[in-house]
C-alpha cells in the first residue's frame, strides 16, 4: 500500500484534525507531506504514527501565511514530487474577541493563515495537478462561516472567504479533472477548543456531543477519493446537526 497513489500535502498536520487527516490518507496509500508551523515534536510524532500504520511521508515546517517561506517551500516540493494528488488546506488559528475591541493584528493573522495560506499553497499545487488532469483540494472551514458566532468576526470572515475562494477555483478547474471542496466542522475535540465554553456550546449541538478529529478526517478522505468523483464546489458540514 506504499505510495501507490501519489502524494497528499496537508497543512497544519502535526496536531488535531490535520494529523487525523494525514493518518487516514496514509492508511489509504498516499505519501504524506505533513506541514506544521513550529511544534516539531508533534510533527515528528505524527510522522512516526504514519510509519507505524505502514505509511510513508515527511514533515516540513513553514508558516503557510508567510509568502517568503511558503512559496519557495512549495516550489521545492513540487519540483521533486512526481504527483500531488491531494491538497488539504487545514492550517487555521483563532484569535477571538469582540469586534470593536479586536486588535488589527488579530484580524490580520487569522485571515492571513486561512486566506493567504490558501493562496500560497493552492496555486503551486494546482499548477502541478493541471497537466495530470487529476487532483482533489479540500479546505477546512468552520461552522463559524455559516452560523453567527459572537467574538469570531475575524475567524468567520476567514472561513467564509475560504468557502468563496474554494468554490470559485472549483468552477475554474472542474473541466480539468480537479475537484475543490470544503469541509466545515463544528466543535471538534482538539487543542484549538481547550479554552472554549464546551458545556455551553454542547447545548447548541443536536447530537449533544463534541466531534472527533477522525470524524472530520473520514469525510476528507471520502472527498479525496474516487467515490466522490462527481462532487465539487461543495461545503460539507460535520457538526452533529448544528444549523
Ligand atoms: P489545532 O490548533 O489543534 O492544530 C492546528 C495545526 O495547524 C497545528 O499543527 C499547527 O502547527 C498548524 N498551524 C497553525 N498555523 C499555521 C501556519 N500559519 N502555518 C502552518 N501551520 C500552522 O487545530 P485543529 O486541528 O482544531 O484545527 C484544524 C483546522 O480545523 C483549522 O483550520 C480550524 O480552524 C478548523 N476547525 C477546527 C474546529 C475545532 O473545533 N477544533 C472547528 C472548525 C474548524 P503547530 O503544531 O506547529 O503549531
Amino acid at each position: 500500500m506504499k505510495n501507490e497513489k501519489g502524494a497528499a500535502f496537508i497543512s497544519g498536520a502535526a496536531r488535531g484534525i490535520g494529523k487525523a487527516i494525514a493518518l487516514e490518507l496514509a492508511k489509504s496509500g498516499y505519501y504524506i507531506i505533513a506541514n506544521y508551523r513550529s511544534n516539531a515534536k508533534a510533527a515528528e510524532d505524527t510522522l512516526a504514527e504514519i510509519r507505524g500504520c505502514g505509511g510513508e511521508g515527511e514533515i516540513i515546517a513553514f508558516d503557510v501565511a508567510d509568502t517568503q517561506q511558503a512559496l519557495p517551500a512549495m516550489e521545492e516540493i513540487c519540483s521533486r514530487t512526481d504527483r500531488i494528488d491531494i491538497l488539504v488546506n487545514n492550517a487555521g488559528i483563532t484569535a477571538d474577541g469582540l469586534f470593536v475591541m479586536m486588535p488589527e493584528n488579530d484580524w490580520n493573522t487569522v485571515l492571513d493563515t486561512t486566506l493567504k495560506g490558501f493562496y500560497n499553497l493552492t496555486r503551486p499545487v494546482l499548477k502541478k495537478m493541471i497537466p495530470k488532469k487529476k487532483g482533489s483540494v479540500v479546505s477546512i472551514a468552520s461552522v463559524a462561516a455559516l452560523l453567527p458566532n459572537r467574538g469570531q468576526a475575524n475567524y468567520s470572515a476567514a472561513k467564509a472567504g475560504l468557502i468563496g475562494a474554494s468554490r470559485s477555483v472549483a468552477a475554474e478547474v472542474a473541466r480539468l479533472g480537479i475537484r475543490v471542496n470544503v469541509v466545515a466542522p463544528g466543535l471538534i475535540e482538539t487543542d484549538m477548543i481547550q479554552d472554549a465554553p464546551v458545556q455551553n456550546i454542547k447545548s447548541m449541538i443536536p447530537m449533544a456531543r463534541i466531534g472527533k478529529a477522525e470524524e472530520v478526517a473520514k469525510v476528507v478522505k471520502f472527498l479525496c477519493s474516487d467515490d466522490a468523483s462527481y462532487i465539487t464546489a461543495q461545503v460539507i458540514s460535520v457538526n452533529g446537526g448544528m444549523f
